[in-house]
């Protein structure tokens, strides 16, 4: 009872991702992971242990066209948020009682993106020259990243005391600055974190990856199955989380995590340029892929997206609706705050099954890539790291909420993620 207690007290006091020495090195050691990443993926040998490793020169970091594309794109996504389009719904209920609203029209975003980005092609605008400016767009977007986290940190100092997130502040002005003191942060009705979350970042993924399937053609007169397979796969993966875009107000982002430099970042820079590693990889090393081995990667991704989407659909129905159909008959734990635990379904398989759906499309993201450079499967130990992690922490969440019958789950359903392994 006691450690339960203790083990009770500690997400609000518990410092994450390193504490201040995290804080500290994280904001410096990242951005400079994503350009190293950047430029391996198109230097010949593609060696991620090279020794010394591969800089870009400076004057590959800069490009006068790269801050005025941003910017462009940012306020043409600032202006689809604000667009009448969709419905609005409600976030969870605050700490002062009340309730956000969002406009959730994400996917109308992408497809009016993707409609402007054939229309450019059309035009015979070169969208692959993304490839040649994909260093200097890493940079703006690292600076917009931190100019965005000095707004954030400096006006939460006027927010209310209910509006701070429960983890950012520390006091310790690196701390919270790396992991975001106000929770909900907004200039009128247009709410900051919600809009970095789905939609620059991640629309700009794709863009990002179509501009290297168009630099694929114009360098070799069409494009690799490889590079339509990574195509296909992220943008059936981005298109799935727009269309479900009411979800995202559940999740730990959201609900939990305050907005500073550590989600700023990962939205805006880490997303469109390290996640799109496959496709600038496969620019400058191409890969002949067979129809056998082409068929097994998209069955793989098919799977793990299946695993991915039910599950995931499973536990936002059960906690919208408990009693709907879909989900009435499966076995549930009741906790001391009138929520349910679902211990069956696929709840009951492992206690993170969304997470194994997602790490199976990971693997089968590389896959496409080859099996003679590392750098594509940067992604799968990255994503295995950070869904490791993530899984600690909601954890330690789930067990300050719920308790014993956060330990009864964890009976009941041992394996966190890899059904008898882990
Ligand atoms: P999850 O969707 O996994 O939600 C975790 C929460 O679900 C818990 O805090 C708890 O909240 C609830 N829960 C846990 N177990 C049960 C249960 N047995 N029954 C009912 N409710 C339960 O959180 P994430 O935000 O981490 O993940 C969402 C998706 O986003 C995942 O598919 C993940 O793979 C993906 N993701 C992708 C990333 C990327 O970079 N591509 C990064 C991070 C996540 P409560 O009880 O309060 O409802």
């Amino acid at each position: 009872m006691k450690q339960s207690t203790k083990r009770r007290s500690s997400p609000t006091t518990e410092r994450e991702f390193g504490g201040t020495l995290g804080a500290s090195c994280i904001p410096v050691l990242l951005p400079l992971l994503v350009l190293f990443l950047l430029s391996v993926s198109r230097s010949p040998g593609a060696s991620l242990l090279q020794w010394p490793p591969q800089l870009p020169p400076p004057s590959a970091l800069w490009d006068p066209l790269a801050p005025l594309l941003l910017l462009g794109w940012f306020t043409l996504h600032a202006f689809l948020y604000l667009l009448p389009l969709g419905k609005v719904s409600e976030g969870l209920v605050l700490k002062n009682g009340t309730r956000l609203k969002y406009p959730i029209n994400g996917f109308h975003a992408l497809v009016i993106s993707v409609g402007l980005q054939m229309l450019l092609l059309w035009l015979g605008f070169p969208l692959g020259s993304l490839f040649d400016l994909l260093l200097p767009l890493a940079v703006c977007a690292t600076g917009l990243s931190f100019l965005l986290s000095f707004y954030l940190y400096i006006s939460s100092f006027w927010a209310p005391p209910h509006a701070l997130a429960p983890g950012g502040n520390t006091g310790n002005p690196l701390y919270d600055f790396f992991i975001g003191r106000e929770l909900n942060p907004r200039i009128g009705n247009f709410d900051l974190k919600y809009f970095c979350e789905l939609r620059p970042g991640l629309i700009g993924w794709v863009v990002v990856n179509l501009g290297m399937l168009m630099k694929e053609v114009e360098l070799r007169d069409g494009a690799s199955l490889a590079m339509l397979l990574v195509n296909g796969f992220q943008l059936l993966y981005v298109a799935d989380a727009l269309w479900n875009e009411e979800a995202v107000l559940t999740t730990m982002d959201i609900v939990h995590d305050g907005f500073g430099f550590m989600l700023a970042f990962g939205d805006l820079a880490w997303v469109p340029f390290a996640y799109s590693l496959q496709a600038s990889f496969l620019v400058v090393h191409p890969v002949e892929l067979g129809a056998a081995a082409a068929t097994a990667i998209v069955l793989l991704n098919g799977i793990g997206y299946y695993i991915f989407r039910k599950s995931n659909s499973q536990k936002n129905v059960f906690r919208r609706d408990p009693k709907h159909p879909s989900v009435s008959s499966l076995e549930t734990i009741a906790t001391a705050t009138g929520k349910r635990l679902l211990v069956s379904g696929w709840w009951g398989l492992v206690r993170h099954p969304n997470y194994l759906g997602d790490l199976l499309m990971a693997l089968a993201w590389s896959l496409p890539c080859g099996f003679s450079h590392l750098l594509p499967y940067f992604y799968v130990g990255y994503f295995t790291v950070l869904l490791v992690h993530r899984e600690a922490r909601d954890e330690r969440q789930c067990r300050a909420k719920y308790g014993q019958a956060w330990d009864a789950y964890c009976q009941r359903v041992p394996y966190r993620i890899f059904p008898y392994l882990y």
